[in-house]
């Protein structure tokens, strides 16, 4: 195996390294030709999400020469994603060497951004990637590259109009815009949104909140704190609560044991990233469901920041089946009789997938083909959480429930977390995402080429720029010559 064992990537500084960058990308011809036929008010294609989803998108189609892009986020500029507002880790769970969205340019990798600044030595030493630094890094990326993101700019709805789709946007200087593609790279909740039990919906909300919300620690100090779920999100929150001083935080956990392995992080490979999609349904649906039920366990650092404190609990089988507003705080019950008052509680309940949830989509959410309305599995391997992911077409886009309804869903793009059913992990977390998006930019490609073909075919014909100009070779005459090969 050839191995390179030195490069000069250390103290580089920001500004060499992106020169670097785009030296790497003028070598490479970066962007590709232009090719798509412009229509006049139209933007080909449109990114919903400015985060790191939305922007190898924006670099893979840009690489691949369609320029007319607009990536548009409702968040203000640098704070798009989880990582700046509600994320509330230490550090990232992904290991820090993952080349992420770098889209094969080792110069745009989180390990060239990171040693061009604090060298190898730093490099070596750093565990995992301070989800700040993630952040910062993420904005770097997007300045080196340019990359036009639209900040505070809501996609609120989605119609058909002719072959193409009118976006109302609000925050924009138009209110609507037309395009021909859209993508949506929207993130974890993306095509969904946060798990609300019904079980918490009637208790006031100055009591509870959800993981992905706002919430004030500092006035949990002194307070009773229940979260419910042990998951990842579940566990950042117990922990700022802990730092913020509250009396006690009880992990309320309906399973009987801690998940312990990360089964999909286990097999991850490149085989699985091309590989999934082409399996059966049989198979999909049974990885991902055993992924489901054994579930992905919190990150080890993140529970020792919890498990530190000694006023921190973790109680398993205990699940909740009502809660009543009691007092000040609330009375939650548990399914085995017992139950507990707290002060506040925190759904570490994580999020969901379910079309119905978005606004953006309208009624034609309905219409949406899942993969409850597809597969039905074995006994043993029935999930109703899995049965609701959008059962997409091998392109990212969606399917119509019933064929005719909505034809233009097949422009919409789903790159996102709602795809990792039907096409495994290439959508969402940092591990796929280059090859995703590259997947992603071929097949938008493919479409608009085949739309516009008859531009094509035109154009091929109209072409008349000679390579020769007439004045590099002789015509003769061909002279009689003799079977034996000697001249008459
Ligand atoms: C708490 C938390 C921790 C995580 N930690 C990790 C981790 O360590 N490693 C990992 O690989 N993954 C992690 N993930 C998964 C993580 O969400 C993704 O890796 C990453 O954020 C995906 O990037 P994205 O671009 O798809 O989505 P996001 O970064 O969420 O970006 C989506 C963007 O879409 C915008 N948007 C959505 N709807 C609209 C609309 N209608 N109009 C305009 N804009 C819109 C949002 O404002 C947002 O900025 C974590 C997720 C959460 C919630």
């Amino acid at each position: 195996m050839p191995s390179f064992e030195t490069d000069n990537l250390d103290y580089l500084g920001l500004t060499a390294l992106r020169e670097r960058l785009k030296s790497d990308l003028n070598s490479l011809l970066y962007p590709g030709k232009n090719w798509v036929p412009p229509r006049n008010g139209v933007t080909d294609t449109v990114i919903i999400g400015g985060g790191m989803c939305g922007m190898v998108v924006w670099l893979s189609l840009t690489t691949g020469g369609m320029r007319n892009i607009r990536v548009l986020d409702r968040a203000v500029e640098g704070h798009e994603g989880p990582w700046v507002t509600y994320a509330r880790m230490e550090t990232l769970r992904s290991p820090k060497n993952l080349t992420g969205p770098a889209f094969g340019h080792g110069a745009l990798t989180f390990q060239a951004w990171y040693r061009a600044q604090f060298g190898a030595a730093e490099w070596e030493a750093l565990d995992k990637i301070p989800r700040v630094m993630w952040m910062d890094y993420l904005r770097w990326y997007r300045d080196t590259l340019n990359i036009p993101i639209e900040n505070g700019v809501s996609v609120d709805r989605v119609e058909p109009e002719g072959d193409l789709l009118r976006l109302t946007v609000s925050g924009s200087t138009t209110d609507t815009i037309l395009c021909r593609k859209l993508v949506f790279a929207t993130g974890r909740d993306g095509i969904g949104g946060p798990n609300i039990p019904k079980f918490i919906t009637q208790l006031p909300s100055h009591l509870w909140a959800h993981s992905a919300n706002k919430i004030d620690f500092s006035v949990l100090k002194d307070k009773r704190v229940a979260v419910i779920g042990v998951g990842a999100s579940a566990i950042d929150n117990a922990a700022e609560a802990l730092e913020a001083g509250a009396r006690e935080v009880r992990h309320l956990v309906r399973r009987t044991e801690m998940p312990t392995i990360n089964k999909m992080m286990g097999i991850g490979s490149y085989g699985f990233t091309a590989g999934f999609a082409a399996l059966s349904d049989e198979w999909r649906w049974r990885f991902m469901q055993y992924s489901f039920a054994t579930q992905t366990p919190p990150p080890h650092g993140s529970t020792l920041r919890v498990s530190k404190f000694e006023n921190a609990y973790f109680h398993f089988g205990k699940e909740t089946i009502r809660i009543e507003q009691s007092g000040p705080g609330a009375e939650i019950f548990f399914a085995d009789g017992t139950s507990y008052f707290a002060d506040f509680i925190i759904l570490g309940t994580g999020f969901v997938i379910d079309p119905m949830a978005r606004t953006e989509f309208g009624d034609t959410a309905g219409n949406i083909l899942l993969w409850q309305d597809v597969y039905k599995p074995p006994k043993d391997e029935e999930n109703n959480d899995l049965g609701r992911f959008p059962y997409l077409n091998q392109d990212f886009t969606f399917s119509e429930k019933n064929p005719g309804t909505a034809p233009w869903l097949s422009n919409v793009y789903c790159f996102n977390y709602g795809a990792a059913a039907s096409l495994g992990k290439v959508s969402g977390d940092i591990p796929g995402i280059s090859e995703g998006a590259a997947w992603l930019a071929r097949e938008v490609a493919a479409k608009l080429y085949s739309e516009d073909v008859e531009t094509h075919w035109q154009a091929m014909l109209d072409y008349d720029k000679p390579e020769l100009v007439g004045d590099e070779w002789v015509s003769t005459e061909l002279e009689q010559n003799t079977q034996k090969g000697k001249v008459a």
